[in-house]
């Protein structure tokens, strides 16, 4: 196309505005299209995929005899130096951690310390709700570790959720999972 026939498409263009045109019909197209905004926390949750690397929860044996051995494995191989073993040995002399810690806030959920765990006593599950105004409460200890929520076996949808004033249990869904995964989140 000449130089000519362009400026005269140009012209044309704006004589009838139909950039202006072409603009307005894409805002009023999304004006009344449905709104793609997820409503969150009130009204509706994302459920993470299984494989998502969210709050790490400690895991127990058949006998409910908590699966670490105290090995510290993770601990080293940790690269934010999060993660705090200290060992101790039963009568039997199996190991056991006495204390073992985990700084949420310096974690940067990299799923290295379950990748090393030999004993597979430790994961990344799917909560991605702990947010706190203090850092000190960041700092999980072993047994709220072993209270924490698994790993759910479905995942990667948005699921109903409704706001509940009762104490300690911010939002629990409607939808139907097999079980109130929410809710457990929620309680402490
Ligand atoms: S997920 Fe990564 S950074 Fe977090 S505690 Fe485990 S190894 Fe450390
Ligand atoms: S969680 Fe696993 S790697 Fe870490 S101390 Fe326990 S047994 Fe060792």
């Amino acid at each position: 196309m000449s130089h000519a026939q362009d400026r005269i498409g140009a012209w044309i263009g704006w004589a009838f505005f139909a950039d202006l045109a072409k603009a307005l019909a894409l805002t009023f197209g999304y004006m009344f299209s449905k709104p793609v905004t997820m409503q969150y926390p009130d009204k509706e949750k994302w459920l993470p995929y299984s494989r998502y690397r969210g709050h790490h929860f400690l895991k127990r044996d058949d006998e409910g005899e908590i699966k670490c051995v105290a090995c510290e494995l993770c601990a080293r191989i940790c690269p934010c130096d999060c993660i705090e073993v200290v060992p101790y040995e039963d009568e039997k002399g199996k190991r056991h951690p006495a204390k073992f810690e985990i700084d949420t806030a310096r974690c940067l959920f990299c799923g290295l310390c379950e990748d090393a765990c030999p004993a597979d006593a430790i994961a990344l599950g799917q909560q991605y709700e702990f947010s706190s105004f203090s850092s000190r409460e960041l700092v999980i200890g072993r047994d709220d570790l072993l209270a924490k929520p698994g790993k759910a076996a479905t995942g990667g949808s948005v699921v109903a959720a409704r706001l509940n004033v009762e104490p300690k249990v911010l939002v629990e869904t409607g939808g139907r999972q097999g079980y109130n995964w929410w809710r457990n989140i929620r309680r402490r």
